[in-house]
């Protein structure tokens, strides 16, 4: 979808929920809304409440970070396609558009009274919350790794100093060096993104390191768009990239961070840089809550709110709802859906039937774009598919520079649909 295409859907949305009345008569205040996390999801729903209620509604958004840096294109950044600071976003439009940004840690929800307690001591009261806190790691999901050791196995799948950081590493590889990744199981965040991250790796590798290898373990089977990635490295960085699957112990997998040293299946190999990225569950605030089933937080595919409290919408990575992959481009999707719902309970706003769509972007070369999409609806057992798109592998190269250009307008538009 180009940038026009993808506001035009907004703008017709918006439209129709245009100055809705208030219908509580509790006679002391305006419905309030608190959003946690100010991300794809979290950033979408409070500037869509906001400006879909008219301010008929009070919408806080709980946030530490002060500019949001986007995980999507920050592989392009390391590949050297987009400067670091173009992945940066702050939230004064949210602001100036009627959102209470508050910069802060929500660090518990009290659901029998309805607040939400920041880590500066405040308690903030909703009428809804919406929770967006993206993904967290499974501790020990890869024996040897910790948070305390993500400087030296940086996971750089939280974009920001983690992001430059591998750069940085990538960057200082000795001559014929060993870049490794140790590549999470399913579900997890972006599924093409480690895979679009290793072409991006050996892109630079390429220019600057010709003789360095990459390494990746692998737990999984198959992978996403798997057959166009194999295609592309194959055609552009042949003979770099060595992908060690589950047949071949991928999936037993050590690291020392001290001794720089990756075990595959009790082979140990010497590296200089390695990518770590571990299991992931739902972000943290979903479990002190106690709104998860498992890793994930189970939800409503008609409204996004939690099926186990339904004043509280979970939008996003966090979230268990079917069939889409935890993307930005899922989580902006969801929360339109879930930012609708909230208007139309809280005031006489129209509630529409929920439609959601995706597509998941992977550069692998210069001018070598790839896609995967589908368009979903609701469904009492989650949300399905109602059918999807791939690249095909005999595409021009005229059509694969068109897909990357279509990725370039799409990362316009939805930062500006997330921030304004
Ligand atoms: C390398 C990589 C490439 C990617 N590429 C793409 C792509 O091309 N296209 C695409 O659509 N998606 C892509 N993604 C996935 C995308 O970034 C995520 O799916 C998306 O950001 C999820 O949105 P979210 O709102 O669930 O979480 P996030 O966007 O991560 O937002 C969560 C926010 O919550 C805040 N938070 C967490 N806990 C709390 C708390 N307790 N209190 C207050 N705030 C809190 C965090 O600070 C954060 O700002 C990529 C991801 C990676 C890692």
């Amino acid at each position: 979808m180009n940038r026009r295409g993808f506001l035009g859907t907004t703008v017709a949305f918006s439209a129709a929920m245009a100055a809705p009345m208030i219908v509580r008569a509790d006679g002391h205040s305006r419905p309030k809304v608190v959003v946690v996390g100010g991300g794809a999801g979290g950033a979408t729903a409070a500037r869509y409440i906001a400006r879909d209620s008219d301010g008929a509604v009070d919408v806080t958004l709980i946030e530490p970070s002060r500019a949001y840096y986007t995980c999507f294109f920050s592989n392009l950044y390391i590949g050297g396609f987009r400067d670091f600071d173009g992945l940066g976003h702050t939230y004064g439009n949210l602001a100036t558009g009627g959102v209470n940004v508050v910069h802060d840690w929500a660090v518990a929800v009290d659901r029998d009274a309805k607040i939400v307690r920041l880590a500066g001591g405040e308690s903030v009261p909703y009428d809804r919350l919406v929770l967006s806190p993206g993904i967290d790691f499974i501790e020990d999901s890869v024996p040897g790794w910790s948070l305390a050791a993500q400087n030296a196995m940086p996971h750089a799948y939280k974009a920001g100093s983690q992001t430059q950081l591998l750069k940085a590493q990538v960057e200082a590889m000795p001559e014929g060096g060993t870049f490794a990744m140790v590549a999470p199981p399913n579900p997890y965040r972006c599924p093409p993104g480690p895979y679009e991250r290793v072409s991006m790796v050996a892109h630079l590798l390429r220019d600057i390191n010709p003789t360095a290898r990459i390494l990746i373990a692998d737990p999984k089977e198959t992978f996403s768009k798997q057959a166009l990635f194999e295609d592309g490295w194959q055609r552009h960085y042949s003979g770099m990239i060595e992908r060690i699957g589950p047949d071949f112990g991928g999936g037993v997998v050590e690291v020392d961070p001290a001794a720089m040293t990756l075990s595959i299946d009790g082979a140990v190999e010497n590296v200089d840089v390695c990518n770590v990225i571990p299991a992931m569950r739902a972000g943290s605030i979903v479990f002190q809550a106690d709104l998860n089933d498992g890793n994930w937080a189970p939800v409503s595919a008609y409204d996004m709110s939690s099926r186990v409290d339904e004043s509280i919408h979970i939008l996003g990575d966090s979230a268990q709802q079917g069939a889409m992959p935890k993307s930005g481009f899922s989580a902006n999707s969801q929360a339109k859906v879930a930012a609708n719902a909230i208007v139309a309970a809280l005031t006489d706003g129209r509630a529409f039937p929920a439609r959601f769509s995706n597509t998941c972007w992977s550069l692998i070369d210069t001018d070598d774009g790839i896609k995967v999409g589908a368009n979903y609806e609701a469904s009492d057992e989650g949300i399905v598919s109602t059918g999807g798109f791939v690249s095909q592998l005999d595409e021009t190269s005229e059509v694969r520079a068109e897909t990357y250009r279509e990725s370039l307008g799409w990362y316009d538009a939805i930062t500006e649909d997330m921030l304004g």
